[in-house]
């Protein structure tokens, strides 16, 4: 019989700061699973380093590429649509309730998630499952979700509507699995709550399934709040967030008797979905404006793309990254708005899809320029996956190097085949640009994160989280530098799937 699953994922934990604390001590339940299992220090996430598209690939084990959800934002060709799960998303008054509760409940975890979840893979299995307050939770046990009263005023309200989840759903104040409903925390977590979505609630349902054993095989519990605080106040402030996770872990620990009594019934999987890196807090150096960075191209308005906009460009600013919808696709015109954005030396890379050769191209102000694409014909660099790639130019422009038929990487941890498993989808932007450590990028009325933290780009800063699992001493299928898409293939196999 194998041991269960937990999966806690602290959204934004680092590599810079926690590994340190656990080596230290000043994490002692992490400590403890570290101690009766393993933790990889450095996992490396995908890219956009962006929540929406990072929880995706955590419950599908896929890239953007392949499940479909490519950062905050962007525009669904097929549809012809913009997508947007931005930070601000918790506004949810700004952009009408109804669109929210469409977009995220129903969407994002519908037509817009083209992977299956590890939710729907267990079902199949006939193995149960929870999440606690992830935002990706499509499976295949049908819930009611509810409308706070809060909201039942508001026009367009669906006021109830079905939603396919795994076995016990909770999702914020939205949606509550019935079995448990009389008994279950009451979360009343309301505009100034992010409506539930808070660690404060996330760690009452892990207490709550921990009395009297109520866990199923599988179990996703998610702790948001380390990253806004960290966006707010910069990550060594935003440690207080982890220290209280580190808490909850212990409070499970006495439940069942002790780690080592807890291990004895569960494997526990510890990561983040992305790391942060602290913002300058000069107002002005901070904040990238697309607006100024592509003067001299027409911008549409990002909330639609119509007919009238033909000739215009449609540019997201998501952070420490931004893409660039462009109508115009050839080399030379994509070329020219690169060589403009490069003008500002915040800018880091600039990234762009060569349709007609199939390339990638990358080019920086300071480093020079590349392209690659995944080889076909078995020629090539190998990187550590297994994937060889043909190189053309300066890979310094992801410093990188290129010895022995070896691609070795430096501050851009694993770049081509996230950079390829971000802009291979169809719907990516034609440009992506990432912006040094410190700014970010904004369009007029975006707000930025000045003094705080951010994350985004493909640097190791914005990517590392340490994989921690405790209960096993190792997993085989698990490579030697683990990435975010290597966790769900981690926890089925923890599973015996
Ligand atoms: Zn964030």
């Amino acid at each position: 019989m194998k041991k269960r699953v937990i999966l806690f994922i602290i959204d934004a934990l680092s590599s810079q700061m926690c590994v340190p604390a656990i080596k230290e001590g000043r994490l002692p339940n992490l400590g403890k699973l570290v101690e009766h299992g393993f933790m990889k220090e450095e996992s490396v996430s995908i890219f956009p380093s962006l929540t929406p598209a990072a929880t995706s690939t955590i419950v599908t084990g896929d890239y953007p590429k392949q499940h479909g959800i490519l950062g905050f934002h962007w525009f669904d060709r097929k549809n012809q649509e913009v997508a947007y799960y931005g930070d601000d998303f918790w506004i949810v008054n700004a952009l009408g309730f109804g669109e929210f509760f469409d977009d995220c409940l129903r969407k994002l975890n519908g037509k817009r998630l083209t992977s299956s979840t590890i939710f729907e893979r267990l079902a199949d299995e006939k193995m149960k499952s929870a999440s606690f307050n992830f935002l990706i939770f499509r499976g295949k046990t049908e819930h009611k979700a509810e409308v706070p009263l809060w909201f039942s005023w508001h026009p367009k309200v669906p006021f109830k509507q079905e939603l396919m989840g795994p076995d016990y759903l909770y999702f914020g104040d939205f949606v509550e699995t019935r079995e448990y409903d009389e008994k279950a925390p009451r979360r009343s977590g309301g505009l100034l709550g992010r409506f539930g979505f808070n660690d404060s609630s996330t760690a009452d349902l892990v207490s709550f399934f921990a009395e009297g054993d109520k866990f199923p095989e599988f179990t996703l519990a998610y702790f948001p709040d380390h990253d806004y605080k960290a966006h707010d106040e910069g990550l060594e402030s935003a440690f207080s967030q982890v220290k209280e996770f580190d808490s909850t872990l212990g409070a499970l620990f006495d439940r069942y008797g002790g780690p080592e009594k807890t291990l004895e019934k569960f494997n526990i999987v510890v990561t983040g979905d992305h790391s942060q890196t602290d913002t300058t807090g000069d107002a002005e150096e901070c904040k990238i404006f697309l607006e100024s960075l592509l003067e001299g191209f027409p911008l549409a308005q990002p909330t639609e793309w119509n007919d009238s906009d033909a000739e215009k460009l449609m540019a997201f600013a998501d952070m420490r990254c931004a893409q660039v919808y462009s109508p115009q696709t050839d080399t030379p015109y994509l070329s020219r708005i690169a060589r403009k954005a490069l003008e500002d030396s915040r800018v880091d890379q600039v990234l762009w899809r060569d349709r007609d050769s199939g390339y990638i191209r990358v080019a920086t102000s300071d480093r020079g320029e590349c392209r690659f694409k995944l080889s076909e014909n078995g020629r090539g660099h190998l990187d550590d996956y297994g994937n060889k790639w043909i190189v053309e130019g300066d890979i310094t422009a992801l410093d990188a190097t290129l010895e022995e038929n070896k691609v070795e990487y430096g501050d851009y941890p694993n770049a081509l085949e996230r950079i390829w498993g971000g802009l291979k989808n169809e719907s990516s932007a034609d440009i992506w640009l990432t912006s040094n450590i410190g700014y970010e990028f904004v369009l007029k009325g975006v707000k930025a994160h000045v003094g705080g933290g951010s994350h985004g780009s493909l640097h190791r800063l914005d990517s590392l989280s340490p994989l921690i699992v405790g209960g096993v001493r190792s997993v085989d299928t698990l490579p030697e530098k683990p990435r975010l898409v290597d966790v769900c293939p981690l926890c089925l196999e923890l599973l015996g799937v």
